[in-house]
């Protein structure tokens, strides 16, 4: 029984972990994608004619706008894959892992994965997915949003930037790491110029990537919990998931509810499948399985006398 557990923990480990890897395959693909995006940006201000007419200026400004529109389709077919592709590594794991159990389940109970089972499981958990935006904001208005956020800087930026006659290439510059930023040093006179001209508001400046990560991530995140917890649905010997903290995370405070209220009953974080609480952005928490230990045990118990 012991070594069976041991073995359960090493799988809810190595899940986590790929989870984690994917979610930086993910990472990369976006900044791919917003890379491009900035550079065909920078391209459009770079060739600009100066002195630049008002007409000028405007149809640059509609076809940044063009720019940002692609770049938003993009950026939200890619979401939309990562999440399909979570809750496929959810619902895979999740097989994986039950099936250490497979000796100590009754015959009645065991529900053979097949195809038609993990793609229902699969269908169920892409539609409780959508059916509960975070917010109440659906995942197109949040991203859309953050792309109108980022029009109405560069809008500023460039019209600063072209009735001041900066160098176009400082302007593209100034652009391109509003969208971006990542390794770039803000200890540099441009930031400082940057964030003097365009204060950082509340909270720390976030450009337009990081922004987006952000939401994928949540939703990734959200999905590879929910494949798990629809997993657990269907399944009598399984009572509920319950919600774990990382020891030590201080991304979770919030999360310190969900890990111990007792909604349903069936003890301290436990929740029946499908039914468990929408993670926040950056949550490390992670589910584990809660078993109905009268069937586990009945078979348990009578190997363990064998
Ligand atoms: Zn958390």
């Amino acid at each position: 029984m012991i070594a069976v557990d041991a073995a359960y923990n090493k799988a809810i480990l190595k899940g986590r972990k790929n989870h984690i890897a994917y979610q930086q395959v993910g990472d990369r693909q976006l900044w791919k994608v917003y890379k491009d995006a900035a550079t065909k940006v920078s391209g459009k201000i770079m060739a600009a004619e100066t002195p630049i007419t008002r007409g000028q200026f405007k149809t640059l400004l509609a076809s940044i706008k063009s720019e940002l529109e692609r770049l938003d389709n993009k950026v939200l077919h890619l979401i939309n894959q990562n999440i399909n592709k979570s809750v496929k590594i959810g619902v895979k794991d999740s097989v994986d892992r039950i099936k250490i159990y497979k000796d100590y389940i009754p015959a009645v109970y065991v529900i053979k994965p097949t195809s038609s089972v993990l793609n229902s499981i699969y269908h169920d958990a892409v539609r409780a997915l959508f059916r509960r935006p975070l917010d109440g904001i659906a995942l197109s208005d949040r991203v859309w949003d953050i792309h109108v956020a980022s029009l109405t800087k560069i809008r500023r930026i460039i019209g600063t930037g072209f009735l001041y006659g900066e160098p176009q290439y400082k302007i593209a510059q100034q652009v391109r790491k509003m969208l971006l930023i990542s390794d770039s040093d803000m200890r540099k006179k441009v930031w400082k110029e940057f964030f003097k001209r365009y204060p950082p508001g509340r909270g720390v400046y976030k450009s337009a990537y990081q922004n987006t990560r952000r939401v994928m991530r949540t939703e990734i995140n959200n999905a590879y919990k929910l494949a798990q917890s629809e997993y657990a649905k269907s399944r009598a010997w399984i009572l509920g998931v319950k919600w774990n903290r990382v020891a030590g995370a201080i991304e979770c405070p919030e999360c310190d509810t969900y890990a111990s209220q007792d909604l349903y009953n069936l003890g301290g974080g436990v929740y029946p499948g499908g039914e468990i609480p929408v993670s926040h952005p950056n949550c490390l928490c992670f589910l584990t399985e809660v078993f109905n230990e009268t069937i586990r045990v009945s078979i348990a118990s009578a190997k363990a006398v064998v």
